[in-house]
């Protein structure tokens, strides 16, 4: 008979129970990860937590494991718990009202599950913060014991203020399994959590290898004209020279100087220690303000730059941005022989911006076309090759694409398209 009865407390509802706690827990992960809207704001996170785990915490009320007279046993305190250990008051308070409302209309009032719960609902809280700074293995352990240490605690309250009868199924049911649980859910959160962390960290880790190969690259072009200069120096001590050597010398090395500026200019943000922040960018002011930093470099050429801005936001860094079109408008100045304009427009649509920076200039073959962005690729006497290839990085960095048509002797169309940010 005993042995009967024991295999009672272990049935089918409690396996129901768990899956109701583990599939919930799934779907917050899916949505989280996929729905880029909760990852907006903490709240919405929040919201989101609170939904997931009030579904298996009403269904394991209206599915319990077993009913006695006096007490339904269920698995509700798992993602009451957990709720409550991972997002502290505020996700464990509206889950707290969810329970007791839910318990409230499902099988009456009851002062015990109003005690026990808002008992579990303060411990809990003050348990979380502490809860939050601990590793993985300890999290599961703390929250198992946790777990454990307030069942035990509800236990002596419902014998405190009633005459709680405590069967071996409340045993079981309430004190011995929850902790088991916790501690499975914890692990599979856990685990779920590590591998959303390590994809971010993946992407951006690519993006920094993008950023040092860069940099790798532009310390070692800047070192070649320096020692250059360097050298040249070292020749211009030597006694025995004459005034017209001295010159050359001279002149070399200032050349050697310009070059070295020109790749810090194509470079300017790559050689700074640059801040990895995205933030909302008005491509519109963003645009202007490269435009007025080029204006001085367009008029010696003898080019206007025309453009033709609407506002628009997209998500990005603001150095990054300003360089890769600081490069590309650059590019469509120095292509123009003799007069001309470089035209720089601003298109939005529904959910994207396109910019297009169009020049009256020369032009590019089929070949140089295909060539454009691989590094130290220059038609140009002093080009250095670089520019377009940062431009294009950076365009990629910030999930845009693009496409470049030209014409030889036409000129030469960019178009640039980003993701619109949709303000709130
Ligand atoms: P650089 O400007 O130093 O030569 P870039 O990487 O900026 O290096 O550009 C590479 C090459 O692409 C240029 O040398 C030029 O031949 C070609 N190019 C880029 N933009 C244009 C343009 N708007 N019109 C014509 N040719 C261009
Ligand atoms: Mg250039």
């Amino acid at each position: 008979m005993g042995e009967l009865r024991k295999m009672t407390y272990i049935n089918q509802h409690v396996l129901n129970n768990l899956f109701y706690i583990l599939v919930s827990i799934f779907f917050f992960y899916f949505l989280y990860d996929y729905v880029r809207f909760f990852q907006r704001k903490k709240v919405y996170q929040r919201l989101l937590f609170v939904v997931c785990l009030s579904v298996p915490l009403i269904l394991c009320m209206k599915y319990p494991i077993y009913i006695a007279p006096d007490c339904v046993h269920d698995l509700r305190q798992v993602p009451f718990l957990i709720g409550t250990f991972y997002g502290g008051w505020t996700v464990s308070l509206p889950l707290l009202i969810i329970l007791l409302v839910a318990r409230w209309v499902m099988y009456g009032y009851q002062f015990i599950t109003v005690a026990v719960y808002v008992m579990m609902f303060m411990f809990g809280s003050l348990f979380s913060p502490f809860f939050k700074q601990l590793p993985k293995t300890k999290r599961m352990i703390a929250s198992m014991m946790m777990t454990f240490i307030l069942a035990i605690a509800a236990t002596i309250l419902a014998i405190a203020i009633s005459d709680f009868e405590v069967t071996e199924s409340y045993i079981v049911d309430f004190i011995l399994v929850p902790p088991v649980a916790v501690l499975f859910v914890v692990f599979a959160m856990e685990t779920l959590r590590e591998a959303l962390l390590i994809r971010s960290k993946a992407i951006k880790l690519e993006k920094m290898e993008v950023v040092s190969q860069l940099a790798a690259s532009i310390s070692h072009e800047i070192r070649n004209p320096l020692t250059v200069v360097k050298g040249f120096m070292q020749l211009m001590r030597g006694k025995d020279i004459s005034e017209e050597t001295k010159e050359q010398y001279m002149n070399i090395a200032l050349e050697e100087l310009d070059r070295a500026c020109a790749i810090i200019d194509d470079y300017l943000t790559f050689a700074k220690p640059f801040p990895e922040k995205t933030e909302p960018l008005h491509v519109h002011h963003e645009l202007q303000k490269v435009i007025d930093m080029l204006r001085p470099f367009a008029n010696i050429h003898g080019v206007k730059i025309v453009p033709t801005l609407m506002p628009a936001t997209i998500k990005g860094n603001g150095q990054y941005f300003r360089q890769c079109f600081l490069n590309i408008i650059k590019n469509g100045i120095e292509a123009i022989e003799g007069d001309g304009a470089v035209y720089v427009a601003v298109y939005v649509a529904e959910k994207t911006v396109t910019i297009v920076v169009r020049d009256e200039g020369k032009g590019m073959t089929k070949e140089q076309l295909a060539r454009y962005g691989e590094p130290y690729f220059s038609t140009k006497e002093k080009g250095t090759g670089l520019g377009a290839m940062v431009s294009i990085r950076i365009i990629e960095m910030m999930d845009g694409t693009w496409t470049m048509e030209s014409e030889k002797g036409r000129g030469t169309t960019m178009k640039v398209t980003f993701h619109l940010l949709l303000e709130k």
